[in-house]
């Protein structure tokens, strides 16, 4: 008989995102025509970058000149040394230790792969899903860490010990950043208790606090204790292309990985087993967002939408709300004024025709929040700014 893997069924959350689309598409449908503004579910908004479209048009041409056919598992050398050039250029990493990926959600899916079914895992919550899901599917013990208003939703280390931690900085839900002290603590607590952290970077782009390190390689030791997976969805447009990488450093051992063979190596084994290489022409648009024009206009996105969070946050505030983030990170968690966060994504959707994410769609702990996606286009945060300045401000007279 072929049975279901338990773990699957035995699931208890909705994944929220497809959950989000199809209330929207259902008040499009109930009534065509009406302008919803939409900050769910945190898709870029901005077109492609030329220089990017250029790069990835040369590589297919370059497909009906040679056969290309299945490419390294790890990816394109070309494309792991540019990255680390960009990237890490003072870290002193191989380009052994980089992993092209098709993006975040598939690496961190194939590294958890890396440890023991019997590894507990400790996950911050509020958090993005995708965390949770992977550890229950896999099923492991999986603890949360509730985050608190009363520190800033800030993830602090445990007293106990746990196998994995899922950290995420900047934060996806409350877009907060993690400082060195915070990021400091963390590896401190993983060389205690011989335990490795999946560092979740999608948002390093967007830092540009001085006291938030860009990678948690600047804290000392973390080379020992740390994977980080970074991908060019958010920071290059690539969420339909698919791109990422990982790093696993030469350092990063634990008590039973066998001598002859480290980490990175092991990953290696797993992506040669499980993967067939990245897209071609993706990897080679990937160069393209890297350097010259192509990586000057990905940042001017960035930018973008960047100063769109800080005009909404600012926005928020000046009316009299409370909310987080929006500083190094295109996220706002806005505490909602009354009712639960369901009631106020309700409100905000079908009297305003502003889509949020209500906050428990990232965890129990996300109660009494809803999360806004700044990934707009310019002209849509203008008329958002006028909506909440307007109607939202003669509701909410505070
Ligand atoms: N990690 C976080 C925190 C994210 O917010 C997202 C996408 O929204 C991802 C990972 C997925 O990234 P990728 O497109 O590289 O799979």
């Amino acid at each position: 008989m072929a049975a279901i893997n338990p773990h699957l069924l035995a699931r208890t959350t909705t994944y929220i995102f497809p959950l989000i689309q199809e209330t929207l598409q259902k008040l499009l449908k109930e009534q065509p025509g009406i302008d919803v503004i939409n900050l769910g579910i945190g898709d870029i908004s901005l077109p492609l970058v030329t220089e990017i479209k250029e790069g990835l048009a040369a590589g297919a041409e370059e497909m009906t000149k040679r056969p290309i056919g299945y490419g390294p598992a790890e990816g394109l050398k070309e494309l792991r040394e540019a990255i680390l050039e960009k990237e890490y250029p003072s870290f002193g990493f191989s380009n052994k230790e980089l992993f092209i990926s098709c993006g975040i959600n598939e690496d961190l899916n194939l590294l958890q792969e890396l440890f023991s079914p019997a590894s507990s895992v400790i996950i911050p919550s509020p958090n993005y899903p995708l965390y949770q899901e992977l550890s229950t599917l896999s099923g492991r013990a999986t603890t949360l860490l509730p985050l608190e208003e009363r520190t800033a939703f800030i993830p602090h280390p445990p007293k106990e010990r746990h196998d994995l931690a899922y950290l995420c900085s900047p934060s996806n839900p409350t877009g907060v950043a993690m400082t060195y002290k915070d990021l400091e603590r963390w590896i401190k607590w993983a060389h205690e208790h011989k335990a490795v952290i999946f560092f979740d970077a999608a948002y390093r782009a967007f830092i540009t606090s001085k006291e938030v390190p860009k990678t948690i390689y600047e804290i000392d030791g973390a080379k020992e204790v740390a994977i980080e997976c970074s991908s060019f969805s958010k920071s290059a447009g690539f969420t339909g292309l698919r791109l990422g990488f990982s790093l696993l450093p030469k350092e990063l051992v634990t008590q039973t990985t066998p001598a002859t063979c480290p980490l990175y190596a092991l990953y290696q084994v797993l992506k040669d087993i499980k993967t067939n290489g990245i897209s071609y022409p993706v990897q080679i648009a990937g160069l393209s967002a890297l350097s010259g024009e192509g990586a000057k206009k990905a940042s001017l996105q960035v930018a973008t939408y960047l100063a769109q969070a800080k005009r909404v946050r600012e926005c928020l505030l000046t009316l009299g709300f409370t909310c987080y983030g929006g500083i190094d990170s295109p996220y706002i968690w806005w505490k909602v004024p009354s009712g639960s966060s369901w009631d106020f994504y309700s409100y905000l959707l079908h009297k305003h025709h502003i889509l949020t994410i209500p906050g428990e769609g990232f965890g129990k702990s996300g109660q009494g929040f809803v999360r806004l996606s700044l990934f707009i286009s310019p002209e849509v945060c203008t008329k958002l700014l006028s909506r909440l300045q307007t109607k939202v401000k003669a509701e909410h007279a505070l």
